[in-house]
């Protein structure tokens, strides 16, 4: 799988690894940071300065003897740690004292927080999996299980998708460019762009470029660091196909911003192709430059829609399919009832039922997958209050508190009321008798019509559908 960008390998990775070192130092130093809290950082680590590798030792320098055992005794381990995670062929880390003319520790500020999401650790895996043939720092490997064969369409990720294979078959055709994938969390954004990744290189003759945006950061403030900001440049203008992971990143980050704005312009003009993936439409990245955002929804915006009951039943499907465990319907069901958050949550209660059934050779049941997801259940034990439901929807609809228990049968009011029990059904864990009750003690079979009738109709009118969803998600959250 050729991935790389640059033909002359060997300059290339030569060239490579000092810049590499320096933004694993950075990624490590923010860490740090995070990890002990900046008073604590400036007081003992930021001294520490980067020094030479050799074979599976790292050289880390201090200007003191005293400061040398100091951080030997105290953060010498994490450090080894940390470096091993970056670098997994470093074993030991050697603290000495600096002389003159040693290189200089990275100024405090010039050290990135580390972000609360974790898209380096995200990163991390899929590069840990696919054995890295191409040493490319533009490069992330790209995990081989997310394709397009893998990915299953459903109605709320069909136009995302259509328009990933498009881009994957056609780069930069009209209206296609950029790409910009949104959605939430574990909804396949980063599937997505795998997938196109490798339907591009399969292909053959293209150079694509993929890496999140955290890592574009550390890219760019590396390159500034090490005075290689041309080198860097060029190298990303000259993919054909360049990818950003999670852009919502660079919010805040305004040098960072402007170099990819700089890019993606003289990429574009080239007439190269750009696929982004945010958590947000461009017009609700508040935070990114105006114009960046205006160019960014100059092409194709496609958003990813949080999963139906029909798609997540598909989707583990799919998975328990291609793990070769029998999985029976009903547990399948259960779980596509219980674990509505994200995709990502949902295949890890799988591949854990699976694990499960592989390890003890049991069949899988639903009373068994009750035991092995004990906490993940009860993590998505929702807690919401039928008040809480009612309160948020009378909200939503403009109507009064009261007309949720009220006789009123005006469409307006009885519509609404009618959604409340439906998500009372699906929220809590109350029965329909219960329901009714709070619902100006109505009968069961009316709390049974309003769930049928709210189903029926998500499944005619797609705007009403969003709203439910939509209501559904913010008691959930
Ligand atoms: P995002 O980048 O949007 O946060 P990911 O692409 O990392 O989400 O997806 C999370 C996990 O869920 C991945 O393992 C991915 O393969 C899986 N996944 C998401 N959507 C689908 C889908 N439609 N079909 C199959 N797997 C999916
Ligand atoms: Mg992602």
């Amino acid at each position: 799988m050729t991935i790389g960008v640059d033909d002359d390998e060997s300059a290339f990775s030569r060239l490579e690894d000092g810049k590499g070192l320096e933004e694993s130092w950075l990624r490590i130093c923010a860490r740090l940071k995070g990890e002990v809290g900046e008073v604590e950082y400036r007081t003992w680590l930021t001294k520490i300065a980067l020094g030479p590798i050799d074979g599976d030792e790292i050289t880390l320098l201090l200007p003191t003897r005293f400061l040398r055992d100091w951080v030997r005794s105290q953060y010498g381990d994490r450090l080894s740690e940390l470096w091993n995670q970056e670098i997994p062929s470093i074993r030991r880390v050697e603290l000495q004292v600096a002389r003159a003319g040693d290189p200089a520790p990275i100024p405090l500020e010039d050290i990135p927080n580390a972000s609360a999401a974790t898209p380096a650790q995200e990163e991390a895996t899929p590069a840990a999996r696919t054995a890295p043939e191409v040493r490319s720092d533009l490069v992330t490997a790209l995990d081989s299980r997310f394709t397009f064969d893998t990915f299953v369409v459903g109605k709320p990720n069909e136009f995302a998708y259509a328009c990933a294979r498009r881009v994957a078959e056609k780069p930069s055709s009209v209206g296609f460019n950029p790409l910009f994938l949104y959605g939430g969390v574990g909804l396949g954004k980063t599937h997505l762009m795998h997938a196109i990744g490798a339907e591009l290189i399969q292909r053959g003759n293209v150079s694509v470029a993929y890496m999140s945006a955290e890592k574009f950061m550390y890219r760019f403030i590396a390159a500034i660091r090490s005075q290689s900001t041309i080198e860097f440049k060029e190298q990303l203008r000259s993919v054909d196909v360049l990818m950003i992971d999670d852009l919502q990143f660079l919010i805040g980050k305004d040098n960072t911003q402007e170099e990819f704005f700089h890019t993606f312009n003289a990429l574009v003009d080239a007439g190269r192709q750009i696929v982004v993936s945010a958590d947000k439409s461009p017009s609700d990245l508040s935070g990114l430059e105006d114009r960046l955002r205006t160019r960014l929804g100059c092409g194709m915006v496609a958003d990813i829609h949080a999963t139906t009951f029909e798609l997540r039943i598909s989707i583990l499907e799919a998975k328990a399919a291609a793990s070769g465990v029998v999985v029976p319907g009903k547990v399948l069901e259960f779980l596509a009832h219980k674990i509505t958050s994200n995709v990502r949550e949902l295949e890890g209660a799988l591949n854990r039922l699976i694990a499960h059934a592989n390890l003890f050779g049991r069949p899988v049941t639903l009373e068994a997958t009750q035991e092995v997801l004990h906490d993940i259940l009860k993590a998505h034990d929702r807690r919401v209050t039928i008040e809480e439901i009612q309160k948020k929807v009378a909200e939503h609809w403009n109507i009064r508190l009261t007309d949720m228990s009220s006789a009123r049968r005006a469409r307006n009011v009885a519509r609404p009321r009618q959604v409340a029990m439906y998500l009372a059904k699906q929220l809590t864990s109350r029965s329909l008798p219960e329901i009714g009750r709070k619902f100006g003690n109505r009968d069961h079979t009316t709390v049974m019509h309003a769930v049928n009738r709210v189903t029926e109709l998500m499944g005619l009118d797609a705007a009403f559908a969003e709203d439910v969803e939509l209501l559904r998600r913010m008691l959930e959250s």
